[in-house]
């Protein structure tokens, strides 16, 4: 037992890098820069000496300020390093006697953080993320010996569902990276835990869209940026997606 709790916590420090290095990756990706190349302050410009770059620690060391011009730095940083070690830390209890789902799902999460932070900072859900997404979501269910109907069938619900919206409203309601991201999470979660991620997703749009409408600070047409919502209800599902299936199937339904 204690062995299960050091390798979780092994596992969250890893996160902690991860979630350092997707910052990086999803500024760099919407400001279109290299990933090569020391970072540096977004104020000063200097570039930043590692012991302010620890995940985390520099960020509560140096009080959320910048080192050298004492600027803010925003908090999303330090949250998306402790949100990718937490998840790291809860997967890697849950999956641990199956290391093949375990490996896939920590890639796929780390990729939904990253999806989330791009879609709620810049609104784009860049293919950087989501075609390698969904390579190895196929790949793992192949390994893993998923019925091919069933990955297929998600995979086709998913990205046919942001399709149709796509075409439907000419681009309007969804982005072209939300069919792609729908293709992973399908692809992903498989049939019948594909309908459950997709429920969620809109359950939780609604429940963050509800309350903005009414205080009229949003008006309808406003884009949200759905891939948020997918992004938290796919991780919903990968860890308790069967449980939601069989409570609905076995005990709704009898
Ligand atoms: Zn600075």
């Amino acid at each position: 037992m204690e062995l299960t709790y050091l390798w979780a916590i092994c596992l969250a420090a890893f996160g902690l890098g991860i979630g350092s290095f997707l910052n990086v990756a999803v500024l760099r990706l919407n400001a279109e820069e290299t990933l090569l190349g020391r970072s540096h302050c977004m104020h000063c410009k200097k570039t930043l000496p590692w012991f302010t770059l620890i995940p985390v620690l520099s960020y509560i060391g140096l009080g959320g300020k910048c080192y050298f011009c004492h600027q803010p730095i925003a908090a999303h940083y330090a949250l998306v390093e402790a949100v990718t070690a937490a998840l790291f830390f809860v997967l890697a209890i849950w999956f641990i006697g199956d290391p093949v789902r375990l490996a896939v799902y920590l890639i796929i999460a780390a990729l939904c953080v990253a999806i989330f932070l791009s879609d709620c900072l810049f609104y784009t859900i860049p293919d950087a993320f989501t075609l390698p997404g969904i390579v190895l979501a196929v790949v793992g269910q192949i390994i893993l010996g998923t019925p091919w109907w069933s990955w297929l069938l998600g995979l086709a619900i998913g990205s046919g569902i942001f399709a149709l919206q796509y075409a439907v409203s000419r681009g309007r309601w969804v982005g072209s990276g939300d069919i792609r991201f729908g293709a992973m999470m399908g692809a992903v979660l498989a049939w019948p835990n594909i309908l459950v991620g997709l429920f969620l997703a809109y359950v939780l749009g609604a429940l963050v869209a509800l309350p903005l409408l009414l205080r009229q600070s949003k008006k309808m047409q406003d884009a949200m940026p759905f891939g948020t919502f997918l992004a938290v209800a796919t991780i919903i599902t990968l860890l308790f997606g069967d449980q939601i299936v069989q409570w609905y199937v076995y005990d709704l339904l009898q």
